[in-house]
């Protein structure tokens, strides 16, 4: 299983830009069907027109620390999820 149609472009370019998988997991909260986290923070500079063209996809934030902390893009068609760590982690 990879990511959903809608995020891929996303996970290309930040493999392209040289950010690495960390994990894949499936499953893991009620809300994400499959999710892939990333070892860098995702890059968003120049992605709100990207997000402007897919209303599927939205931005999220987490700083709550009872979960993992991270930053990433949701898909609401697929509930699929691509995050990364909040800042960098040196
Ligand atoms: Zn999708």
């Amino acid at each position: 299983m990879g990511i959903c149609v809608h995020l891929e472009d996303i996970l290309e370019e930040e493999i392209k830009e040289g950010n690495k998988v960390t994990r894949e997991y499936e499953d893991e909260w009620t809300n994400e069907s499959y999710s892939v986290r990333l070892k860098r923070p995702l890059n968003k500079n120049n992605r709100d027109d990207y997000l402007a063209i897919s209303p599927t996809i939205s931005y999220w934030e987490n700083k709550d620390s009872h979960y993992m902390p991270g930053k990433g893009y949701y898909c609401k068609t697929c509930k699929h999820t691509i995050s990364g760590p909040l800042y960098f982690d040196y």
